[in-house]
């Protein structure tokens, strides 16, 4: 997999050497973290010989969006519940394309995703389908998030970043780093620090960290200073970065450096997990 070295003069300043995982060029439809969290999801439903794969997500959802192509070239049915009013925009019209079928529901109902009587209603309908929670926050997601380091030699780290929506992908990686690896979560939600919670649910290490000051407003807000920073690291390292996750990351990493928050900690690496079909919505 590749890995980019970043540059910037604060981390020449600072001594900080940032290397970037570049998993957004993994695929240019299941890019990022998302292949990692469905892959083993997939093999369940071949090995319950489900047709349909069913999940959840919001208009903008890269999870559907990848979902739906892994769909197709796995010769699965898919489904997508929605979030709230029906609308159009280029996610859904490829996850269309890719031969989706898409159900619009209310707020109030998807409150309810997460929900036994809902699931069972929702397997009631679609009997066929192999139900996968929103974002692929499950045991088997995070089992395909393991992967993600494999391959790099996390020896020549002391930190290891990732931006955070459910959690799934940075409990992964947390599983899979050794003790010396130092791992830091950004929060692309606001009020995030629930999500401390769920991942201590599923990990016993101790070496990580969950920042929560990093979210501008909220999931999927932006303002001036963000979005000029995508332009500034685009410029200078030609890595496009998305304005929901991974900018939001690196902002916050460099607000730290700083501080001084990261100084004496050598090496970083920064998982760049994709996402940037959704940049689409900036234009
Ligand atoms: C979904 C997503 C995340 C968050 O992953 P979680 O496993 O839900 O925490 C991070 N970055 C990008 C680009 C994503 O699409």
């Amino acid at each position: 997999m590749r890995i980019d070295p970043i540059n910037h003069p604060l981390l020449t300043e600072k001594n900080i050497c940032m290397d970037m995982l570049r998993l957004d060029l993994l695929h240019p439809a299941i890019s990022g973290n998302k292949w990692f969290k469905l892959k083993y999801n997939i093999k369940q439903a071949e090995k319950e010989d489900k047709k349909t794969l069913l999940s959840f997500g919001g208009a903008y959802s890269n999870h559907l969006h990848a979902l739906a192509f892994a769909g197709k070239k796995f010769l699965f049915k898919t489904i997508g519940i929605i979030r709230g009013e029906e609308v159009t925009n280029d996610t859904l019209s490829d996850c269309k394309k890719w031969g989706m079928e898409l159900h619009f529901i209310s707020r109030t109902d998807y409150r309810n995703k997460y929900e036994t009587d809902f699931l069972y209603s929702i397997q009631e309908k679609y009997p066929e389908a192999y139900i996968i929670p929103e974002g692929a926050n499950n045991q088997a997601g995070i089992n395909g998030c393991k992967e993600i380091l494999s391959g790099i030699n996390t020896d020549n780290y002391d930190i290891i970043t990732c931006a955070v929506g459910s959690g799934t992908t940075f409990t992964g990686l947390i599983e899979s780093a050794i003790a010396k690896n130092q791992l830091l979560g950004f929060a692309a939600i606001k009020n995030g620090a629930y999500l401390a919670e769920e991942i201590r649910k599923n990990t016993l290490k101790q070496n990580w960290e969950l920042l929560t000051d990093y979210h501008f407003g909220g999931f999927a807000k932006k303002n001036n200073e963000l979005t000029d920073f995508m332009e500034d690291f685009k410029r200078m390292n030609s890595i496009e970065l998305d304005f929901i996750y991974n900018a939001k990351m690196m902002y916050g990493l460099y607000d730290l450096a700083r501080q001084d928050r990261l100084s004496n900690r050598g090496r970083i690496l920064a998982i760049h997990t994709g996402g940037l079909q959704g940049n689409r919505s900036l234009f």
